[in-house]
């Protein structure tokens, strides 16, 4: 059989105002396949020199108007143009996301794809439907109330979906005018650069959109503390979030977001509706995407009273998720993105043995594939909120299994963890669905399902979970100014 991957090339320089180039002072570091270990590239090493030349790009794109002088019914078509770009390299997007990334080819193409295309398409559409506001003043006067784009938008992203997670960002920012820098994740890089050349291709003009690989330290951090950036918007973890909004403050005050960790609660009643359809999302969410999922339910509370009958059920289908060549198209669980997350993995998995968790099935890597990073699906039981692995995201395919005795009890947990991303609730009961979703401090609640999702329904979290949305309509608040324009009425009527 032909290696689908052999005919993919690889670029790995940064796309700063139109223009394919190499980081300033030539560094470059390897780009390694999670999937067997292979390099797949050298990429730019990017660094302070590289982000200012990003951000004089941007800013001179922004001053002369090329693109937020344009009519919103214009960028509306480019935008589209944009997503249309993204579904005609589609196989070639989720092959590269695969590679670099470690995802299932299969999730890669019908997943990350398609929902990376229908963001930039849904803001593309959105820009010429959004109208300002007039306030109620009294007659002497008229306050118009209108949104600008801020500036200059920087952009940093992790590795773990990453063309959704950029265009989560990038496109309502560039929908609503701005220019854009975005620094990908060391990690996987490669999709980004990508994305910056069929915006290109596009229409949309250089400079507008430039991406900059490169460390967190070396290029991620230059950019959060620039003076010409107006804006950070920023995903990853919360240690690192925390220093984006040091720095906003530390430098020009730009609007920091911030989108970050979560040890999502997923709650099942004895009086759930569906014992087969909860096991199905329980066990289904926590190793979709290998486990490197921000808002992964990593923490389920199953009643007491059924929590024997659901972990049998749960046990029966682990074996669909045991790790495979995330290339071969029937793979549902792929790579560990590299070997230092895995090590990372592998240490929780430690810390729940010698905190006294039961180890219910994997506990261990797995090779599958020869080269690459492959933890087995994880479950523990006789998990207490206080262990390390009820604690702390640990971003891998493990799932910790608590008990509880009622509803109070129960809320109580899992508002004890410094995140709020997202919970689920599992119950017949109108009463309690309602009034335990109210009381969870989460971002987004689900009641009878894990995995409902939408363009339209905004995504960020309460607590440490970070600062902002994501998606939606909420997300222009992000990527734009309101101006207050008065103007006198002197009547002569
Ligand atoms: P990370 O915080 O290590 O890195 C994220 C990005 O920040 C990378 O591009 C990295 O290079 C950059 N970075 C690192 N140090 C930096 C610094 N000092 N200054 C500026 N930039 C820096 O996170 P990660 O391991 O890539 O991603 C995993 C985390 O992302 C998890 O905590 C996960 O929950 C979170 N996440 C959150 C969401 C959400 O929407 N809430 C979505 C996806 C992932």
């Amino acid at each position: 059989m032909t290696d689908p991957t052999s005919s993919l090339t690889f670029d790995g320089r940064a796309v700063i105002n139109g223009e394919r180039v190499a980081a300033r002072d030539g560094q470059t570091f390897d780009c390694l396949s999670p999937v067997d270990g292979r390099l797949l590239t050298q990429v730019a090493r990017c660094g302070e020199a590289d982000i200012d030349a990003a951000v004089a790009a941007g800013r001179a794109a922004f001053e002369d108007r090329r693109w937020c002088g344009m009519a919103p019914a214009q960028r509306k078509r480019v935008m589209i143009k944009f997503a249309e770009q993204l579904i005609a390299h589609a196989d070639e997007l989720a092959l590269t996301e695969t590679l670099d990334m470690g995802k299932p080819v299969k999730y890669a193409r019908s997943v990350d794809v398609n929902s990376a295309a229908n963001c930039i398409r849904w803001y593309g559409e959105a820009v010429d439907k959004v109208y300002d506001e007039i306030a109620p003043t009294a007659s002497t006067a008229l306050a118009l109330i209108t949104r600008e784009p801020v500036g200059v938008v920087g952009v940093i992203v992790p590795w773990n979906y990453p063309m959704i997670m950029a265009a989560w960002k990038i496109a309502p920012a560039l929908a609503a005018g701005n220019s854009v820098v975005l620094k990908p994740s060391e990690k996987s890089p490669l999709t980004a650069l990508r994305l910056a050349e069929l915006a290109l291709a596009a229409g949309i003009p250089p400079g507008v959109f430039n991406v900059v690989p490169g460390y967190g330290a070396e290029a991620g951090s230059p950019l959060a503390l620039h003076m010409d950036v107006d804006c950070i918007a920023f995903t990853g973890s919360t240690r690192v979030g925390k220093q984006i909004h040091v720095m906003a403050g530390q430098s020009n005050l730009k609007r920091a977001w911030t989108e970050l960790g979560g040890k999502s609660p997923n709650i099942v009643f004895a009086d759930c509706p569906d014992l087969d359809k909860a096991v199905e999302a329980a066990v289904g969410s926590i190793f979709f995407n290998q486990g490197e999922s921000c808002n992964a339910p990593s923490r389920l509370f199953v009643e007491a009273s059924i929590k024997d009958a659901f972990l049998e059920k749960a046990l029966k289908l682990v074996p669909q998720y045991q790790p495979g060549n995330p290339l071969d198209k029937g793979t549902v669980m792929g790579a560990i993105v590299d070997k230092v997350q895995m090590d990372t993995v592998l240490r929780y998995i430690e810390s729940g043995k010698a905190e006294g968790a039961k180890l219910l099935a994997g506990g261990e890597a797995a090779m599958p594939v020869a080269g690459g990073n492959y933890v087995l699906p994880t479950i523990f039981d006789g998990v207490t909120n206080t262990m390390t692995i009820a604690r702390e995201e640990i971003f891998g395919p493990v799932l910790s299994v608590l008990s509880f005795t009622d509803a109070a009890d129960v809320v109580q947990q899992a508002n004890s963890n410094i995140y709020g991303l997202q919970a689920a609730v599992w119950t017949r009961d109108i009463n309690k669905a309602h009034g335990v979703a109210r009381a969870l401090r989460a971002g987004t609640v689900h009641v009878n399902s894990y995995d409902e999702d939408d363009i339209t329904v905004p995504f960020g979290g309460f607590k440490q979970s970070g600062v902002g949305r994501d998606k939606s309509l909420h997300a222009f608040d992000k990527y734009t100014e309101t101006k207050t324009t008065w103007i006198r009425i002197d009547s002569p009527v």
